[in-house]
């Protein structure tokens, strides 16, 4: 399996004594710790295990779709601590920022919200179910045996599992299974400034021939502003210190700020290769979240998609762990996700640009794109 530190295909002994889990959960993002939810409310005994002290470490402004929210709500989780102001609709704009068309929904369709927060939050309600978790560690070795999974440290007792489940997060882009080399998420956060429609996220459409998604939105006082696209890290930064200026000369933007490319912080983009992975699972493994390529390819964001692998895949992990041929029940994740999600993961890029014009001519193109954006449905 890729990208666990050491996964050995072999054979090796069953110790006695060493604690037995149902499920051992690599990773303690927001698909591990939805995972293990999800899984200890089958009633399966969970390990979930983050190599990260203190949890998923990112503090940072993101938003998060109602729908992600309402499955988390579905499973007695109390978000309201979490969640921030919510999102009225979509503004598109077009490249150069000259024409917009303005979207909105009766409900709420996204909501601020802190990631870290949101996941620790996840974390309490994982521990109060019985879940064991183990913060600032890593497994030194993982193997698949026919009937367990066995992790190995050097400083502490093995572990031994019935399935493992790796949520470790985005793995380098593997160009060729996702053909995105040098795909990055940009993003700068800039104090002061003011613009029209705070309550609405903005995506501007078109860039790069439609090959990079920008957007901005207010976080209080800041202006969280993204693009994720291809080329180098300078080209990339430039792009959207580009973008930055393009909107303060039309207006969407207004205030003082220092806008040069050394500010933009950069991180290589999640492979979303979920659809061109042959498999996501191993003898006893699966893969979620973005170690899976989970990511929506409308927004190119992560948290649904996450939750979304999370729960399906502890739906199959308890079907698994009640079956007789366990292997052969674990392959159903494939054709759960495939069924439930490939729609939301699928690029919507194909009928983009030929309604790109019609978007800001006609209201309803544009609420449809909204919902590509919100819904993952196709225009
Ligand atoms: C800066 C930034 C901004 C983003 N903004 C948004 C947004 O606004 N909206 C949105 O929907 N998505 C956003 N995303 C994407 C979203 O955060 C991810 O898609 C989502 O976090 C995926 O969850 P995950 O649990 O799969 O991975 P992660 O959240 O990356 O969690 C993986 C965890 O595994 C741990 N881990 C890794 N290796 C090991 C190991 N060997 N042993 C133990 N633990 C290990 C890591 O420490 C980490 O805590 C953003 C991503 C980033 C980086």
């Amino acid at each position: 399996m890729e990208g666990l530190v050491h996964v050995h295909d072999e054979p090796y002994d069953v110790a006695m004594n060493s604690p037995f889990y149902d499920v051992a959960i690599i990773g303690a993002g927001i698909a591990g710790v939805s995972c293990a939810l999800s899984a200890a409310d089958h009633g399966l005994r969970v390990v979930l295990i983050e190599k990260q002290k203190h949890g998923a470490p990112r503090a940072r402004p993101d938003w998060v779709s109602a729908r992600s929210l309402a499955m988390l709500a579905d499973r007695k989780v109390d978000v309201k601590p979490v969640v921030g102001e919510p999102f009225g609709g979509a503004t598109f704009h077009s490249s150069d920022l000259s024409q917009h068309a303005d979207t909105s929904e009766s409900e709420p369709p996204a909501f601020r919200v802190d990631y870290t927060g949101l996941v620790q939050h996840l974390s309490g309600d994982v521990r109060s179910k019985g879940v064991t978790l183990l913060h600032g560690t890593e497994p030194e070795t993982i193997a698949c045996g026919e009937t367990s999974v066995r992790l190995t440290w050097a400083d502490r007792e093995p572990i031994e599992a019935g399935f493992l489940v790796q949520a470790d997060g985005a793995h380098p882009s593997p160009t060729a299974a996702s053909g995105e080399p040098g795909a990055w998420v940009a993003e700068l956060q800039l104090n002061g400034l003011e613009g029209p429609s705070p309550h609405q996220l903005h995506w501007i459409l078109g860039l790069d021939e439609g090959r990079t998604v920008a957007s901005w939105w207010w976080e209080g006082t800041l202006a969280v502003i993204r693009s994720s696209g291809f080329g180098s890290p300078d080209a990339v930064r430039r792009r959207l210190v580009g973008c930055v200026k393009q909107a303060m000369e039309e207006r969407w933007l207004r205030g003082q700020a220092k806008i040069v490319p050394e500010n933009v912080a950069l991180r290589p983009a999640p492979a979303r290769h979920a659809l061109e992975m042959d498999s996501h699972v191993d003898k006893r493994a699966l893969r979620i979240g973005d170690a899976g390529g989970f990511v929506s390819r409308a927004t190119r964001e992560g948290i649904e998609p996450a939750i979304r692998s999370a729960f399906l895949a502890a739906e199959t992990l308890s079907e698994a762990a009640e079956n007789r041929t366990p292997q052969d029940a674990l392959q159903k994740f494939d054709v759960s996700w495939r069924t439930g999600m490939a729609e939301d993961l699928g690029s919507p890029s194909a009928q983009v640009p030929f309604m790109l014009p019609l978007i800001f001519k006609n209201s309803q193109m544009a609420q449809r794109l909204a919902a590509t954006f919100w819904y993952g449905r196709q225009p």
